[in-house]
């Protein structure tokens, strides 16, 4: 039972260490071991934790030249491994580099892959039951590879709880031979551009504020967009939204525009329509601000806020300013993780 590692070098991703957990609890239903796959440079110092998170054992292939994603490093050296050590199941995270890498191995191994899961389980004679979202949202599917191996399934980020590390557990860190030659790259990396949270992309960012027909303005857009620089988050849309212009269309949220899974989603002045919330419905919290108390939003909003949305985000901007210039962001982050953790529903009027 794998899960190939997604991280930044210095950190594994959440979605990871949501994988392994998952990768445990089947590990121990089938009988086998679970591992985690770490491609990179100079990343042994990440085995520990894969370990206390359930890995039994870290293959780990370091080279400059997997320092970087890289597609064409990543999949020859994982299909190598794969074909010698002929995993049952390989589990990724439904990222920007699982979502590409996935496919081009299982191509080249010739297996199947079900894409952007939001579950996994087994059957009842042990095959891997993938669940994914079909019909934009409005219905899921389950799908089994009954003949070809390694099963293989990418998953959204955010699907799974993250398991709490076990500082008592360690991984076998078994190192990969990995004969690359730069010369095979078509591909080569020449430059990391950092953007700030707020131009990120809806499916990647952990928090989103978005703005929905209520905003009214272009002008009034710009608070949802103050909003969310303050608070590190990226910018979404409703549809109307974008249709008027006041957001792109890559911003927009909903059955014809991005599915995300943020920690946390704020939307102000959007009603809750079903094509919107196909889109957003996987967020761990909801924080809805609505004039309109019969919004449909408030239905799945772990925090209500009836009002104009003129009047509070003005004002809740104008506090976040201040408290960030008297004690600097972490009481931002305070706020947010309050926000995030709202455990039920409950309403301010
Ligand atoms: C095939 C198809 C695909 C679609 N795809 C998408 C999609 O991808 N994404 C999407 O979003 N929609 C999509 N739609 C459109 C969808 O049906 C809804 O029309 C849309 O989601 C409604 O957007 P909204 O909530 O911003 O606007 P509205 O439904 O008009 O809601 C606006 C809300 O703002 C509140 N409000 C107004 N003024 C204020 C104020 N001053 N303060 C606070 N609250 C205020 C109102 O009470 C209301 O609840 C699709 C439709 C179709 C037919």
């Amino acid at each position: 039972m794998w899960v190939i590692v997604d991280h930044s070098g210095d950190e594994v991703e959440d979605v990871s260490l949501e994988l392994l957990g998952q990768a445990r609890d089947l590990a121990d239903r089938l009988g086998l071991s679970a591992t985690a796959v770490l491609l990179g440079d100079g990343v042994r110092g990440l085995a520990p934790l894969l370990g206390q998170c359930g890995a039994d054992t870290v293959y780990l292939a370091e080279s400059p030249l997997l320092s970087a994603y890289n597609p064409d490093a990543y999949a020859p050296v994982l299909t190598g491994l794969t074909r010698r050590q002929q995993p049952s199941i390989i589990l990724w995270g439904a990222t920007d580099q699982g979502r590409d890498l996935a496919p081009r191995v299982a191509a080249r191994l010739g297996t199947g892959l079900s894409s952007n899961c939001t579950r996994v389980d087994l059957s009842e004679d042990g095959l891997l039951v993938m669940t994914r979202p079909v019909y934009g949202g409005k219905a899921s599917c389950n799908v089994v590879c009954s003949q070809a191996r390694p099963q293989m399934a990418t998953l959204q980020p955010g699907a799974l709880p993250v398991r709490r590390p076990d500082t008592g557990r360690q991984a076998q860190v078994i190192a990969v031979n990995v004969s690359l030659s730069a010369q095979n790259l078509r591909l080569r990396l020449e430059e990391v551009i950092k953007i700030p949270p707020s131009d990120l992309d809806v499916t990647e960012a952990e928090v989103i504020v978005a703005g929905g027909r209520g905003v009214g303005s272009k002008e009034g857009f710009h608070l949802i967009e103050q909003l969310a620089h303050l608070v590190g988050a990226a910018v979404a849309a409703s549809r109307p939204a974008v249709d008027a212009g006041w957001a792109p269309y890559e911003r927009q949220v909903g059955l014809s525009g991005k599915t995300v899974a943020p920690r946390l989603y704020i939307a102000c002045g959007i009603s809750g329509v079903n094509h919107h919330v196909v889109g957003m419905r996987d967020s761990r919290a909801v924080v809805a601000i609505d004039q309109d108390a019969q919004a449909p939003i408030f239905q799945m909003a772990d925090l209500k806020i009836v009002g104009d949305l003129h009047e509070l985000l003005p004002s809740l901007i104008e506090r976040l300013r201040r408290l960030r210039q008297e004690r600097g962001s972490a009481e931002d982050e305070e706020i947010l993780r309050t926000l995030a953790n709202v455990p039920s529903a409950r309403q301010v009027s």
